[in-house]
């Protein structure tokens, strides 16, 4: 299997190559040449002659040919060891929650399996640059914390993270160091793609770990997949997901799992306030837009970097409006759904919450709400809407004892120590 570059003007390369590079070097995202066909992955069937799910035979086909494949077994192992239940909540609805792992978001799935495949490949030392709008660096940190070889550098926009998102990114020590940048999240990422277009940094052995690498968006999709069989098996139907949706990465992991015909219906975006991929399937223009802070921070981004996925897979508009819509949910809508949601015995993280809007919009069966973060680590914004403390999972409250470190700096590279 080769992965090819968004803009055709990089050679293909392999899976290492493109998990190494992060961005290709005429700037374009890595995306696979195929995809495998889910009928064609040799699944064990389960007593009642459905489909057994089985990460390693999934992923499997995107490894071939690649060093690390005979790896993929130890690397499934190690990166996917917290469960991503599925949880019914009647109505047609239920929820996929991917927040059970070491910084309690999704984001843990996709940067530990990361982690995994790039300390087997790399020699030397690694310096690995992460722009955060809150939850990738707390994620990147817990899964590169302690590891040889590499170093971690975090750019989080200062104001804009909750105080226990900084919390995580800033309580490692080690071989992980914090800055909070005078900027928005489109400034870290800005400042960190700057350092991958200069090869003082990129021979000095840079490295990414945004959701520009295809070695997260990989992982994400197996819990679509999982996801998918274990509900067609329970309701004999194919499940639509709604996906709260910032850089697109989590989404393009939902498009790859329904390109390889695993039984996923339609897919919806939820965004926050941060509009340019709502407006870009009402007028068929990409354009971006400044970013804007909502309740949903992880969520608040102008210009999310895997739009290009998205085009790639769907070039023509009409193909894409098919599958996937997208739906901008405001703050007032984020807060009414944390609020009303309790009476239900629900309490949603406000990223959470922008999905649950939109299945209330909907009056089809059949579909699944991704629940991409634990709301405990938006207790400033959850707790005075549900006049109640939300208990802290073990993991969280572990990392939330620790000493905080960071450094202030403008949202110029040259501030960044490498
Ligand atoms: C990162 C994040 C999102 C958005 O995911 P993308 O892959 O950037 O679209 C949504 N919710 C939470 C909790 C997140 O951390």
């Amino acid at each position: 299997m080769k992965f090819a570059s968004t803009r055709g003007k990089s050679p293909s390369v392999t899976l290492s190559q493109a998990i190494d590079a992060g961005l290709a070097p005429d700037g374009g995202l890595y995306v696979p040449e195929v995809f495998p066909q889910y009928e064609n992955l040799g699944f064990k069937k389960d007593a009642h002659g459905n489909d057994q799910f089985d990460v390693v035979n999934t992923l499997a086909p995107f490894f071939e040919g690649d060093p690390l494949l005979p790896s993929l077994e130890k690397i499934c192992e190690n990166a996917f060891n917290f469960p991503t239940p599925l949880r019914d909540l009647g109505d047609g609805t239920s929820v996929l929650e991917l927040f059970h792992g070491p910084t309690a978001a999704f984001k843990d799935v996709g940067a530990r399996f990361l982690a995994e495949c790039q300390s087997r490949f790399s020699k030397g030392k690694r310096t690995v640059l992460v722009a955060t709008s809150g939850d990738t660096g707390g994620a990147v940190a817990a899964a590169y914390h302690g590891r040889p070889n590499f170093e971690v550098i975090i750019l989080f926009p200062k104001g804009m993270v909750s105080a226990r998102q900084q919390q995580q990114l800033t309580c490692w020590g080690d071989n992980i160091r914090a800055y909070a940048v005078r900027g928005t999240f489109d400034d870290c990422q800005r400042m960190a793609k700057d350092a991958f277009k200069d090869s003082r940094f990129t021979n000095a052995g840079l490295t990414s770990a945004n959701s520009i690498n295809i070695g997260r968006l990989l992982p994400q999709m197996t819990y679509y997949a999982k996801a998918s069989m274990e509900y067609i098996a329970l309701h004999g139907m194919a499940p639509s997901f709604i996906i709260p949706s910032g850089n697109l990465g989590n989404s393009v992991a939902a498009l790859w799992a329904k390109k390889m015909g695993f039984p996923i219906g339609q897919i919806i975006l939820a965004t926050n306030a941060n509009r340019s991929v709502p407006d870009f399937f009402e007028s068929g223009k990409w354009k971006p837009q400044a970013t804007k802070a909502t309740l949903a921070n992880a969520m608040d981004v102008g210009n999310p970097s895997n739009i290009e996925r998205a085009i790639h897979l769907y070039p023509k508009m009409d193909a894409l409006r098919e599958d996937v819509s997208a739906i901008s949910v405001n703050d007032d809508e984020i807060k009414e759904v944390i609020t009303s949601g309790v009476e239900f015995g629900n309490v949603w993280c406000p990223h959470t919450a922008t999905a649950v809007k939109v299945r209330e919009t909907i009056p089809s069966d059949h579909w699944i709400i991704v629940s991409t973060a634990h709301p405990a680590k938006f207790e400033t914004i959850v707790e005075p809407l549900i006049g109640k403390k939300i208990e802290v999972p073990i993991a969280l409250s572990a990392l939330l004892n620790k000493e905080s470190v960071y450094k202030e700096i403008d949202a110029v590279l040259s501030q960044v120590v490498f």
